[in-house]
């Protein structure tokens, strides 16, 4: 394929700079343009509430490249103006700055952004949510020893960053409106084991809460409930999820359904436009729904499909979604969509490590959540992956038997 305009991908993130290397991997010669709005080259987000909290990561260790790559690679990074408007009929991106880009195929990567948390008080000096590098360095100057830190929102980001605040010695609650953590995310029995694990550290964490305003004049110095009691604090720290970056989508008239739709193949609605990442719905075709996930894998995996695609490629997306988050000395990873299954197995792999598979009505193994030490539960769970991409009906007995290799069913399966 040929063409003298570039390959043009909004959103200077995971999911663009991957699509951006894809493409040359993919044959790519043309002229590949970046475009990011965050100042800085495109970082990997995990480590914001895990590891560069606690001291162990600086933000330049975050890069996924270099500098140097994409000069290699001769892809254009330009990370200092937002992409402004989509002219589709025209085929151009204008920048804010006011120029026009023409492309030859466009991504849109544009992510996702904090869901806006509207109560009294919620722009107080000392509030927080987590997206980005610089919500990551305000947050970590909060956590220091002895101070009282509220988390609003159990999801695994609030999580993770109570797990780093009471290591470095802070006091930590965690607020949730819903009866437990990560309602859609995990089994129940999983949530439970996260929570204890929190608990024993000494975060309270406290269900079912409803959060009135918080208060304080110079900065914010508690979070009032609905009962009317204050929850004294030093810092708040939100995280009640995430919304897609659709304006731009939006405003070019692209079609939007919780993210920009795209079809199985990653074509937006204009089909010289894709869209890939935390931004866009898909259908998944185990599911047969369309599905938005906000994760690493997907982000990676829609990148290269992305740029396959882009260079005329037939390629339908149906990775089985993979998720981890790390908590203390504890790791979670999930593969395939627990809210799907209706059946939920327990494995012992491990002295504290557990796999709970869900099955669906029909018996078909939808999920697979291990809590544990990354060393206990990765390999199966990444068996398990491939066991939910075929779809395997498994006998629960065996699921729960941890002297039958899992391995051993997926050969069973694939013969
Ligand atoms: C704190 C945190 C911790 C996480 N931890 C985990 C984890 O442990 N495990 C896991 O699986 N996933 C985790 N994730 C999720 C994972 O990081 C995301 O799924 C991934 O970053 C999505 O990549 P993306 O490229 O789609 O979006 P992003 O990484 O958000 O990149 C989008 C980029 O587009 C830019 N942009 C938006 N609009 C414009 C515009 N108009 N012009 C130019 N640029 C624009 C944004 O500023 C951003 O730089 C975490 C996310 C966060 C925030």
């Amino acid at each position: 394929m040929s063409s003298s305009d570039p390959m043009v991908i909004v959103g200077g993130g995971q999911c663009g700079a991957r699509a951006a290397h894809a493409l040359r991997e993919n044959g790519w010669d043309g002229a590949i343009t970046l475009l990011g709005d965050e100042g800085r080259l495109p970082y990997e987000r995990p480590p914001l509430s895990k590891s560069l909290l606690l001291g162990q990561k600086t933000a330049a260790q975050c890069a996924i490249y270099d500098e140097a790559f994409y000069r290699e690679q001769r892809i254009e990074l330009r990370v200092d103006v937002p992409a402004a408007a989509i002219d589709c009929a025209q085929r151009k991106v204008v920048l804010a700055s006011g120029e026009a880009i023409s492309y030859h195929r466009l991504l849109i990567a544009t992510g996702a952004e904090p869901r806006p948390f509207d109560v009294p008080g919620s722009t107080l000096p000392g509030v927080h949510a987590l997206r980005a590098v610089p919500d990551a360095h305000a947050i970590a100057g909060e956590l220091m020893q002895g101070r009282r830190i509220a988390v609003i929102g159990a999801g695994f980001i609030g999580l993770e960053i109570a797990a780093a605040a009471v290591t470095l010695g802070c006091e930590v609650t965690v607020l949730e409106a819903a009866p437990r953590a990560l309602m859609r995310a995990v089994p129940e029995a999983v949530a439970a084991c996260l929570i204890d694990c929190h608990r024993q550290r000494g975060v309270e964490v406290r269900f079912g809460i409803q959060v009135a305003c918080l208060t304080g004049q110079a900065g914010v110095t508690g979070v009032q409930l609905a009962d009317g009691s204050i929850v004294p604090c030093d810092a708040v720290v939100v995280g009640v999820g995430a919304s897609p970056r659709i304006a731009l989508a939006q405003a070019a008239g692209l079609d939007i359904d919780n993210g920009i739709a795209v079809d199985g193949k990653l074509r937006t609605s204009d089909r010289h436009i894709y869209a890939a990442g935390d931004v866009c719905s898909f259908p998944h075709p185990h599911t047969g729904q369309r599905i938005r996930l906000e994760c690493w894998k997907n982000a990676e995996d829609q990148a290269r499909a992305a740029a396959r695609n882009m260079l005329g490629h037939l390629d339908i997306y149906s990775a089985v979604p993979w998720f981890w988050s790390d908590q203390y000395d504890m790791t979670i990873q999930i593969a395939g969509i627990p809210a799907y299954g209706t059946t939920t197995v327990v494995r012992e792999t491990g002295v504290a490590s557990r796999i709970f598979f869900m099955l669906d009505a029909g018996g078909t193994l939808v999920s697979a959540s291990g809590v544990g030490r990354a060393g206990e539960i990765a390999r199966d769970v990444r068996i398990a992956q491939s066991l939910i991409e075929q779809r395997a009906c498994i006998d629960p007995a065996l699921l729960a038997d941890r002297d039958t290799k899992l391995r051993s069913l997926l050969v069973a399966e694939a013969q």
